[in-house]
């Protein structure tokens, strides 16, 4: 086992703590680093793309499990698969797609862990339909606080806590998955454009759920009538009958790898200086440009299933950009009938001529059991800004009392900022959670950066 003492971050790179990192080639392993942790306890980490302090531990222990990524079998004819938690969801779709089967649910990027994706209970563009990635566990091996690993069922409370539960009922080894079946390894798409926010919101509600798959990229930066301005984007995977003559021919999945020269978003120019400075100016003109050079409807596109899902993976890394104080990922969700607190609050950060660049909205359906687990019904935002903007905090609790006094909740697996009592409120049934970690886990093994600012 390799053993080093790092500073590690999130992807937004905000807030360095060292710690020392133990990457196991086992199970065996693994469970010797947390039997022999010390005061500061131990955390595990996937590939650290969350992008907030989740998987970091001021001066104790990260158990990196990205090395523990075996595919251990597929039953492509039950369409299961059990893999180690180290697997990314990029090379699981690799393996899977020529079999006709993809991951149950795929994020925006391929770049994490299936034991992160479970323990942020990561949803998808079709939550609606498919609710978070724990539902599509059949079961988890879980190594807890006592140095033993145990096969935890859906439907117990253990595996609820560990479902959005941030790592810390436990490091999660291996997991049992079920699959969604396809018929071909492309997408069929369409795009449209929406004038201003409540045109956004109409479009996304509009033909119900024919195309599952819905994201929409908004304009944070327009105001007045095009306030909350946008384009979405929806799918569903393409049936044979729809695949163009030459498709067979490139049916799998081609894999999406970044290209040095791209541009680093799609339709913009390059953005010399970064978002910070005098330079902020531009990031507004490349939201214009992106809008206006999308279409305005086009239906019927086809494109392979990982540049639909994983567009972003194919790009240069976009955060030199933010500066050197990294970026602060912002998301949350308000239910429906909250439509005006979205309105209000986007309305807040385009009046505040913030570099966003990146914003996405999407729609949740049902929520999950889990107690920390973030979608819930309603409306997701989701926007990155340079964490050195000034009176960042201030302005982002402000966002916080607004969207807790609607209900609603910021993600917890993606938030390196949020206060405690915020948290708290947002999150009525932590106290549940605390009581089964204290059970579980009396001496609190496992922690991490998140868990201490938070209290959770
Ligand atoms: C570009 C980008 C796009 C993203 N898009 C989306 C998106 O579309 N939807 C979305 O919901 N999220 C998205 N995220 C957030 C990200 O997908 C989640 O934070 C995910 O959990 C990260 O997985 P990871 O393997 O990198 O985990 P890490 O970042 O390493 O860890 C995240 C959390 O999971 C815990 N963890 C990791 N592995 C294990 C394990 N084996 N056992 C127990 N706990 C574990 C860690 O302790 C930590 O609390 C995105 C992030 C980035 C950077």
């Amino acid at each position: 086992m390799s053993v080093d003492t790092v500073s590690l971050t999130g992807w937004g790179r905000t807030s360095p703590t060292t710690a020392v990192r133990f990457r196991p080639r086992d199970h065996e392993e693994a469970a010797a680093v947390v039997r022999g942790r010390g005061p500061r306890g131990v955390v595990a980490r996937g590939l650290g793309r969350s992008p907030g302090d989740a998987a970091q531990n001021a001066g104790g222990s990260v158990l990196d499990l990205s090395g523990l990524a075996r595919i251990g079998g597929v039953d492509a004819a039950a369409g299961v698969v059990r893999c180690d938690a180290g697997v990314s969801l990029e090379r699981l779709l690799r393996v899977l797609l020529p079999l006709g089967w993809l991951p149950p649910v795929l994020p925006g990027t391929g770049r994490v862990t299936v034991g992160g994706a479970i323990a942020s209970d990561l949803p998808g563009l079709d939550h609606r339909r498919a609710g978070s990635f724990a539902r599509h566990v059949s079961a988890l091996e879980l190594l807890t606080a006592d140095g033993e690993v145990r096969t935890v069922l859906p439907g117990t409370a253990l595996f609820d806590a560990t479902a959005g539960g941030l790592g810390l009922t436990g490091a999660i080894l291996g997991a049992t998955l079920r699959l969604r079946r396809v018929t071909t390894g492309l997408m069929s798409v369409s795009t449209e454009r929406a004038g201003d926010l409540d045109d956004l919101l109409a479009r996304f509600t509009a033909g119900g759920d024919r195309l599952p798959y819905a994201s929409a990229w908004v304009d944070l930066m327009a105001r007045g009538r095009a306030t909350g301005r946008g384009i979405l984007t929806r799918g569903e995977h393409a049936t044979p009958d729809m695949r163009p003559a030459h498709a067979g021919r490139t049916r799998l999945a081609k894999r999406a790898g970044g290209a040095p020269g791209k541009p680093l978003l799609p339709g913009l120019p390059p953005l010399p200086g970064g978002l910070l400075g005098p330079a902020a100016a531009a990031a507004a003109l490349c939201n214009e440009v992106r809008y206006r050079t999308s279409p305005h409807a086009r239906t019927g596109e086809l494109r392979p299933v990982p540049a639909f899902f994983h567009a972003s993976d194919a790009l240069p890394d976009v955060r030199p950009l933010y500066g050197r104080g990294g970026l602060v990922r912002y998301r949350f969700t308000v239910g429906y009938g909250q439509e005006e607190t979205l309105h209000r609050v986007v309305r807040r950060i385009a009046a505040r001529r913030s570099p966003s660049v990146r914003a996405v909205l999407q729609r949740f359906g049902a929520g999950a059991p889990g107690p920390l687990s973030f979608a819930a019904p309603g409306w997701s935002l989701e926007l990155d800004l340079p964490a050195a903007l000034p009176g960042l905090a201030r302005f982002l609790d402000g966002i916080d009392e607004e969207v807790a006094a609607a209900g609603g909740r910021v993600c917890l697996a993606e938030d390196s900022r949020m206060r405690p009592e915020t948290a708290a409120a947002m999150y009525p049934r932590l106290a549940e959670f605390r009581e089964l970690r204290a059970r579980l886990d009396p001496a609190g093994a496992f922690r991490s950066d998140l868990s201490r600012r938070l209290g959770l």
